[in-house]
Parts: C-alpha cells; sequence; structure tokens
C-alpha cells in the first residue's frame, strides 16, 4: 500500500498566500490601495489580458486620476481613452458608477452598496471590496472556478450554474478571514501563472499536497464542461420601467446581426435620462460561449425617447420578445407571486 500524503504545511489560504507573497507579478494596480485605481483595473481586466491592459489602465489613469475627474469628463473623452480595449459598455458604466459615487461623497466600502452601481456583479464587487477595503468576499471568475474543480475534483460540469454556485460557497468558505484581498489576489495569480488550461504547471503550486485532481493525475480532466467552449462571464444591466400596466421596450433594428426585429428592455446606456432604482434580482442566459449575467433593475423616465414603445404586459405574447426580457419579466412575477412557483418551460 502507498504511504500516506504527507499533510500539508497550513491552511490552504495561509499556503496560498504565502506563495503569492513570495513569487506575485508587479503590476500597477498592486501598486495601489486607492480603491478607483483597483476598480478601474478590475473593469478592464475583464476579457482583456493583464498585458494588453497596462498601457490602456496607464493611460486611463493619466488622463483621470481621480473618481472625480472620470465622472466630470465628457463622455467622448472616456470612450476615446477606452478605444481599444472593446466593450464599450464598461467605459461608460465606470463613468455612471463615477457619477454616482460623487454624489455619494465617498466610495461604497461595503461588498452590497459596491455591487449596486452600475456595470459591477458579484466578481467585481467582490475583488474590489476585499483588495481596498478587506472585505471578505471570495471574488470567483473562469480562473479561480479552473483551480477550485480541480483541487476538489470536482465532477460536476462547471458550465452547470449549480456547480458555479456550489464552487463559489467553497471559495467562500477557504478565504482568508482577515487577509480576504491578497487571498483572492493569489486565487487569481494562481489561475493566471500556474493552474493553467492545458497545462497546469503542479510542481511551482502551494496547494499541490492536497489537490485531488494532482493526486489522481487527472489534473487535465478538470475542470468538467460537457461543452467543449471556453466560457466568458459578461455582467449586463437591464431596466424594467413600467407605467401601470404597461412595461417600455425597444425593438432590435432589422439589420442587426442578432434577433431582429426582436424587442428587448432597455439598457441604461440607451436611456441616460432614466431614474434607476432598486435591483429586482439577476438572471442568468447562455449565448455561445458568452455566460450573461443580466442585473435587472427598476427605473422610472419622464420622456420616452422615438424609438422605444410602451406594451401592455398582457399582450406581450404578441411581440416576438427576448428571452433575456422574458426572464427579467418572469423574475418580476416570480417576486410578486411568492406564494406561486413559476412555471418552467
Ligand atoms: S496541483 Fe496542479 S491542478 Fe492542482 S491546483 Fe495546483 S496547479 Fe492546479
Amino acid at each position: 500500500m502507498a504511504a500516506p500524503a504527507p499533510a500539508p504545511h497550513g491552511s490552504f489560504a495561509q499556503r496560498l498566500i504565502d506563495w503569492y507573497r513570495a513569487v506575485r507579478r508587479d503590476l500597477p494596480w498592486r501598486r495601489t490601495s486607492d480603491p478607483y485605481r483597483i476598480w478601474v483595473s478590475e473593469i478592464m481586466l475583464q476579457q482583456t489580458r493583464v498585458a494588453a491592459v497596462i498601457p490602456y489602465y496607464e493611460r486611463f489613469l493619466s488622463k483621470f486620476p481621480t473618481v472625480e475627474a472620470l465622472a466630470a469628463a465628457p463622455e467622448q473623452h472616456v470612450l476615446a481613452a477606452w478605444s481599444g480595449l472593446g466593450y464599450y459598455s464598461r467605459a461608460r458604466n465606470l463613468q455612471r458608477a463615477a457619477q454616482q459615487i460623487v454624489k455619494l461623497r465617498e466610495f461604497p466600502q461595503d461588498f452590497g452598496k459596491f455591487r449596486e452601481l452600475p456595470g459591477v456583479g458579484d466578481y467585481t464587487a467582490a475583488a474590489v471590496s476585499s483588495i481596498a477595503f478587506n472585505q471578505p468576499h471570495a471574488a470567483v471568475d473562469g480562473n479561480v472556478l479552473r483551480v477550485l474543480s480541480r483541487h476538489s475534483a470536482e465532477p460536476g460540469d462547471i458550465s452547470n450554474a449549480t456547480i458555479r454556485r456550489k464552487l463559489s460557497v467553497l471559495a467562500q468558505s477557504l478565504l482568508h478571514p482577515h487577509l480576504p484581498g491578497d487571498f483572492n489576489q493569489a486565487m487569481m495569480e494562481l489561475g493566471a501563472t500556474v493552474c493553467l488550461p492545458r497545462d497546469p504547471q503542479c510542481l511551482l503550486c502551494p496547494v499541490a499536497l492536497d489537490c485531488q485532481a494532482r493526486l489522481s493525475q487527472r489534473q487535465k480532466e478538470f475542470p468538467v464542461k460537457s461543452r467543449n467552449t471556453r466560457q466568458v462571464l459578461v455582467e449586463q444591466t437591464v431596466l424594467l420601467i413600467q407605467q401601470g400596466a404597461q412595461i417600455l421596450l425597444w425593438q432590435r433594428p432589422e439589420q442587426s446581426s442578432r434577433m431582429a426585429g426582436f424587442w428587448e428592455l432597455p439598457d441604461p446606456d440607451y436611456l441616460q435620462d432614466a431614474t434607476i432604482g432598486e435591483i429586482i434580482g439577476t438572471v442568468r442566459h447562455a449565448i455561445t460561449i458568452h455566460d450573461i449575467h443580466i442585473t435587472v433593475r427598476q427605473a422610472h423616465i419622464t420622456t420616452v425617447p422615438h424609438h422605444f414603445k410602451w406594451f401592455e404586459i398582457a399582450n406581450l405574447h404578441d411581440i416576438p420578445l427576448s428571452t433575456i426580457a422574458r426572464k427579467a419579466l418572469r423574475l418580476k412575477h416570480s417576486k410578486q407571486l411568492t406564494t406561486r412557483t413559476p412555471q418552467s418551460r
């Protein structure tokens, strides 16, 4: 019988943080404790590699060195500084959130309050609140899911929302209670530099001794994916604007490359004058490789732009309505009818 593996020295979190402090890359956003600068880096790093982000990050912050400077800038200047990074709604949301922070007169330190800002999802709120304010929230992105699915030899499909939730709970249970920011950065660093998708460098890994995938030499079998594609996380917001029994929608133009002619809930980018209210909830939707997390918020407007239209909610089945809009409306409906289970389709 093989000898048992030696007991790992220190907790998962402590070994990870010790390793991180010894080997971490010197990146510009790691030289600051300014929440604004950390937040900008986290938004830029969504869907963009570290090496590509660095020059944009430095240029953006030389133009908008403070949250006040970003809030006060003309939008065209902000978009110009973002030009080349893509996903421009990230820049618009960043500026809109900066304007809200200026109104608040302080940067929200609390996870929940920061999560309320435009363009901020669970991952971003956890990353910024833990790194800048030591809040105990595990930040879970694709890299972290890969590390944890291997370390625990998770047999479930990573594209399944229940499995991702399970791994998020695991991340939260492993979080260092006093050093959540270092823990989160260390997990991201491990996923980005050691526990690589195709070629995990287990000999360099600080948590190798109790990694279940490595112990059974099955590292490349995890994460389990039924769909053989890498999922890209996209965070988006839509607005539910109601007037009595009516709801406001806009229609995708006929020349749209996707879902032409379908009706959608408004995106806040296109309703700059809307008064945005509380979060109703979050729905998820997958399109090709995109795992879209949609935050649904209540909103009000006083004037309706010409390409928007009111619809009777009771008549929505008469129009082509996007799946995202349907899911968001079901969410609202299920909140109103808490005693009734929504029908599955
Ligand atoms: S031991 Fe290997 S597979 Fe396990 S977490 Fe470390 S790098 Fe990833």
